[in-house]
């Protein structure tokens, strides 16, 4: 257990460091935070990593505990860290060992100061996650050139992370609508699917097809086929409540996830989209009227087994509202 008042007093006593949030808004520089138990050794170590300009922002810990405590606080980013192996309370081998046991700090370097020659002592701190091992005394030159090696590696990861995450973001987003796609809907639905069990709480599902949307493209065009597809993704978007989910389910389908709405309710809202689709004027066509939508409803019963069971149904009462004259709304009970 970290005891917390020593971590209190540490913090006003050494944490002067700005607080950076994001990559972009620090400079490239990188916070190094000190785990060591002389303060001699931290302040010899502040020193020689200035020199050059390369380091300005420090952190610094007298033993493990205080040490994980600054490393694991989630407002304080940490970049590479600098630690010793013997120290008290919490020495260099446990702190690797709790540091390397929390998922969110894996990625970040620790660099293990030594003066031990003790080859298996070596060994085991490599094992137990360190990235470096650096001996004491310092060659000022070499402990700078692995730091800022250390460093590059850091801002590499925080540089692919940062491309990953906006990645992950375009892939749930259907381009052409800005709705959530297919993916981000299946996602979604199985959650849905899954509270909805365990709780008892109604879900349904509406899915809704353009009616002869092909005549559309052919008569128009295809941009302007794009243009009422994204125009009724905003029509339907605005009919729903927040906590709806709206997706584009593929070519002229969208789907609907209505959390905690029975099927009556569910029926209230196809037809608030029927109506509003066959009302609107969309941009570039004559008149309103032109375009219609057809919506098939289901809700989640004990019986269906799986969320595709849930989708199938929704299909169903689609396949009925366009069997039946299409511009209207077909419910799926389960039998
Ligand atoms: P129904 O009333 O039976 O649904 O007839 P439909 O013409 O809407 O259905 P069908 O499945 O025959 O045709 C769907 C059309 O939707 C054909 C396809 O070219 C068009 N489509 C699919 N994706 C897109 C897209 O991203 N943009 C445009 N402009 N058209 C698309
Ligand atoms: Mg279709
Ligand atoms: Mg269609």
């Amino acid at each position: 257990m970290v005891d917390c008042s020593i971590w209190a007093k540490f913090a006003t006593i050494y944490d002067t460091t700005p607080h950076f949030h994001s990559v972009e808004d620090r400079p490239d520089m990188g916070t190094i935070l000190i785990i060591d138990d002389s303060t001699k050794v931290r302040e010899e170590l502040i020193r020689i990593l200035t020199a050059d300009g390369d380091f300005e922002i420090f952190l610094q810990a007298p033993d493990g505990a205080v040490g994980l405590k600054v490393f694991s606080d989630p407002g304080q980013i940490v970049d590479v860290v600098c630690c010793d192996l013997n120290m008290p309370q919490m020495d260099g081998y446990q702190f690797l060992r709790m540091a390397r046991a929390n998922p969110e700090l894996t990625n970040i370097p620790i660099v293990v100061l030594t003066s031990e020659s003790d080859e298996s002592g070596v060994v085991k701190a490599f094992e137990l996650g360190a990235n470096d091992v650096i001996s004491k005394p310092f060659i000022p030159s070499i402990l700078r050139a692995r730091l800022k090696n250390m460093l590059h590696i850091k801002h590499m990861q925080d540089l692919l992370r940062a491309q990953r995450d906006i990645m992950e973001e375009i892939a749930t987003l259907d381009s052409l609508t800005n709705l959530a796609n297919r993916r981000a809907f299946r996602l979604s639905l199985e959650n849905e699917f899954n509270r909805s069990l365990r709780y008892g709480d109604p879900v349904s599902l509406l899915l809704a097809d353009l009616d002869h949307f092909k005549k559309i493209n052919d008569t128009y065009g295809h941009p302007c086929g794009d243009a009422v597809l994204k125009e009724t993704g905003r029509i339907i978007l605005n009919a729903m409540r927040k906590v709806d989910l709206v997706a584009r389910f593929g070519g002229e389908e969208f789907v609907v996830i209505m959390p905690s709405t029975g099927l009556d309710g569910a029926c209230l809202a196809a037809e608030r989209i029927r109506a509003a689709v066959e009302n609107h004027h969309f941009e570039g066509l004559p008149e309103a009227g032109n375009i219609t939508v057809s919506i098939g409803v289901t809700t989640l019963f004990e019986d269906v087994e799986d969320m595709d069971g849930l989708i199938k149904m929704a299909d169903d009462a689609l396949y009925r509202a366009k069997a039946n004259g299409r511009n209207r709304v077909e419910k799926q009970r389960y039998a």
